[in-house]
């Protein structure tokens, strides 16, 4: 019981995709199997984001193709939002666009002011198999827009335009972690 008390006791950091990495580019396929290789890969992720001290993370981000993603993140009155949802569905995001700053533990160490709806609401399943249903506010509800995001092949560098864009491109091809093929680009 009480390995299972702490989501990630149990579970190992893997290695961080980072831009550039295809697998963050491929939209993620359905689960199909609720069984004990889902519950080790949320656990896992768990411990990933943990480690990597993020909010949220994708299964794409550890390199496997799955609808999956889980966050411990706080909402917009402070309340701790902790969970996974597994073939999740973004079937509301509404209210006001809010620009406020985002970032991932995919392009690591880079913030960038990122429109984003105020509310949003995901359907999915629990690691078990049970319909849940997760809406959220505020910095809560970008986290959600975020992972969903994800799943799509998405990144939140996506939504930036004009400057924004091009100064969080320029930030993360000069980042020490991006690709020498990135690097020596101009
Ligand atoms: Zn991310």
């Amino acid at each position: 019981m009480r390995s299972r008390s702490i989501p990630g006791s149990s579970g190992h950091p893997r290695p961080l995709r980072l831009l550039g990495d295809p697998a963050l580019a491929a939209a993620c396929r359905d689960v199909t199997d609720f069984d004990a290789g889902l519950a080790t890969l949320v656990e896992d992720m768990f411990a990933t984001m943990y480690a990597a001290q993020g909010v949220g993370l994708a299964a794409n981000q550890v390199g496997v193709p799955l609808r999956v993603f889980v966050y411990d993140c706080p909402d917009d009155d402070d309340r701790r939002r902790l969970g996974h949802l597994v073939n999740p569905r973004l079937v509301e995001a509404d209210g006001v666009l809010v620009r406020g700053p985002e970032g991932c533990l995919s392009v690591p160490g880079i913030e960038a002011g990122t429109p984003r709806y105020d509310h949003a609401v995901v359907e999915g399943f629990s690691v078990t198999g049970e319909p849940r249903t997760v809406s959220g506010t505020g910095f809560f509800a970008r986290c959600l827009q975020h992972e969903c995001d994800h799943l799509e092949g998405g990144l939140y560098l996506d939504h930036l335009t004009g400057l924004r864009r091009r100064r969080a491109l320029r930030a993360a091809s000069r980042a020490p972690w991006a690709g020498r093929d990135r690097a020596t680009g101009s």
